[in-house]
């Protein structure tokens, strides 16, 4: 039986893509693993929250990191860092220090896919915030848009922040089934994101579409009407999270009357900030009480008192 090895790494992220993915249900995660694939064996071999890393000697880990066969998939979770990336991010192999973004270049020639696991590994994500002091970056502008894995893919993205467990799950079987050679393309967007999952934009669906046409725009949270005025990105977002919804199909971000804020889009979450329109509030009429006029009236008199000081002493200096 052949064995196909998912190495699973994190560079700059929060683990809330494998959290995500954990709570996977049709199939989980574990279920994936165990399914019967053509004669093949699939072993995620390392996963710093899955797999028992501590029990890895040095030598071990070493050897896994250096000596891969070439069966296996690489799947990438969290930015990579391109600024003094010898410092910020580094993997400690046989004794040497080796740069994460070195280390990624260098094994995704042997790998027969790449998939970059949520918005931070595809696009950057919040790493790459201003003033992005690690250089932050997602893995295809890392190994540059003309790369190809050993199977002729190019990295596949799957961002979200985090991504539905479903959209990780999917996209690793299709991937699955098309190294193996059973029938399935993979069919990908402008961003290298598959688009059985993200080809319609949350807007398409949502329930509150109607209002949307109908130019019902709520002013307030709770009120009647499409929340497009109070920030929502849904018009420009990509992803079925409301046909799919969340929670093993129970809610989904509009669905529930909060904003999309556009978590699946290259340039999250800088493009998309403010998350939340609030709508100006009328200026509160302020009666001061007679002893906070007073006070007032004593500071400002004490700063006529400074500045007039002031003037005496540089005239003085000057004379
Ligand atoms: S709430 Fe957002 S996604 Fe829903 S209809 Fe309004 S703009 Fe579109
Ligand atoms: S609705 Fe928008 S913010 Fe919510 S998960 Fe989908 S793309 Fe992300």
């Amino acid at each position: 039986m052949r064995e196909l090895k998912i190495l699973w790494l994190h560079g700059q992220g929060c683990s809330g893509c494998s959290i995500s993915v954990l709570q996977s249900s049709h199939p989980s995660l574990e279920e994936l693993i165990k399914a019967p694939l053509r004669e093949l064996k699939i072993d995620i071999s390392f996963h710093s929250l899955f797999t028992p890393v501590n029990f890895f000697g040095e030598s071990e880990g070493s050897k896994l990191l250096y000596e891969l066969s070439n069966d296996f998939l690489l799947v990438i979770e969290g930015s990579i860092p391109t600024k003094d990336y010898d410092k910020n991010l580094v993997l400690h192999v046989e004794r040497e220090e080796i740069p994460f973004a070195e280390y990624i270049k260098k094994i995704s020639l042997k790998a027969l896919a790449v998939i970059a696991i949520g918005t931070c590994a595809s696009f950057g994500g919040i790493n790459a915030l201003d003033p992005n002091l690690t250089g932050a970056r997602g893995v295809w502008e890392i190994l540059g848009s003309e790369y190809k894995s050993k199977k002729g893919l190019p990295v596949v993205n799957v961002p979200g922040c985090p991504p539905h467990p479903d959209w990780v799950i999917g996209t690793l079987l299709d991937v699955l089934l098309y190294i193996l050679g059973m029938g399935m393309t993979m069919d990908l967007d402008e961003y290298n994101r598959p688009k059985r999952f993200y080809e319609k934009t949350v807007h398409e669906n949502c329930p509150l579409a109607g209002f949307f046409s109908e130019t019902i725009f709520s002013k307030r949270f709770g009120d009647r009407g499409c929340i497009l005025a109070l920030g929502c990105k849904g018009p420009v977002a990509h992803g079925d999270c409301v046909e799919r919804k969340w929670n093993g199909g129970v809610n989904s971000c509009t669905i529930s009357g909060s904003v999309c804020i556009g978590c699946t889009e290259p340039g999250f979450p800088k493009e998309f900030m403010p998350f939340i329109y609030y709508p100006p509030k009328p200026l509160p009429l302020i009666i001061p009480s007679p002893a906070s006029i007073i006070y007032l009236y004593g500071l400002y008199e004490r700063d006529i008192l400074e500045k007039l000081l002031k003037k005496k002493v540089r005239g003085e200096e000057q004379a």
